[in-house]
C-alpha cells in the first residue's frame, strides 16, 4: 500500500469510525502536502454533508463511490469483529438503500405534490420520514441484537 492509498483508507475510515491520534496526525501531514487525496478528502466529505442535508443534486458517481467504500469498510470490521457484524451490515445496507432510493423517492414526492396539492413542507416531512426509516431499522436492530446478547448472558 502506498501512502495515497493508506490516506484514502483513512480518510473513509474517519467517516465511519474515529481514527488512532498516531493515523489522524499521519493523514493530516499527508493531506496538507498531497492535493489529490485533499481534494478526494473533501469530495467524500461534501458527499457525506450533501446526504445529511438532503441535497439531492449529488453526483450519483460520488454516492455509489461513498456506498461502495462504507460497505468495504464494514465488511472489513466484520472480518475483525464478528460481534459487531450484524450492527454493521444492517447500517451499511441501510444507508446505501437511503442513498440510492432518494432520487426516486423524491421524485414521486413530487409528482404527489402535482397530484395532490398538499403542502411543500407537508411532502418534505415525509421525504425525511423515509429517509429516517433505514436508520431507525438499523438502531432497533443494533439494540435488539444487544438485548439479545444481554439475555444470553445472563441465562
Ligand atoms: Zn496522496
Amino acid at each position: 500500500m502506498n501512502e495515497h492509498q493508506r490516506a484514502q483508507k483513512l480518510i473513509t475510515q474517519q467517516n465511519v469510525e474515529s481514527l488512532s491520534t498516531e493515523n489522524q496526525q499521519w493523514l493530516k501531514a499527508h493531506l496538507a502536502e498531497c492535493e489529490s487525496c485533499a481534494a478526494e478528502g473533501q469530495h467524500l466529505r461534501e458527499s457525506l454533508s450533501a446526504l445529511r442535508a438532503m441535497n439531492l443534486e449529488m453526483p450519483p458517481s460520488l454516492a455509489s463511490r461513498t456506498q461502495f467504500r462504507v460497505r468495504m469498510r464494514a465488511e472489513e470490521l466484520r472480518g475483525k469483529e464478528p460481534a459487531r457484524k450484524f450492527v454493521w451490515a444492517i447500517a451499511a445496507i441501510s444507508w446505501a438503500l437511503g442513498v440510492s432510493t432518494a432520487p426516486w423517492v423524491w421524485h414521486g414526492v413530487e409528482w404527489l405534490g402535482q397530484a395532490t396539492g398538499a403542502p411543500k413542507l407537508l411532502l418534505q416531512a415525509g421525504f425525511a420520514l423515509w429517509w429516517s426509516v433505514p436508520p431507525m431499522i438499523a438502531a432497533w436492530a443494533a439494540l435488539s441484537g444487544k438485548r439479545a446478547e444481554q439475555a444470553e448472558q445472563a441465562e
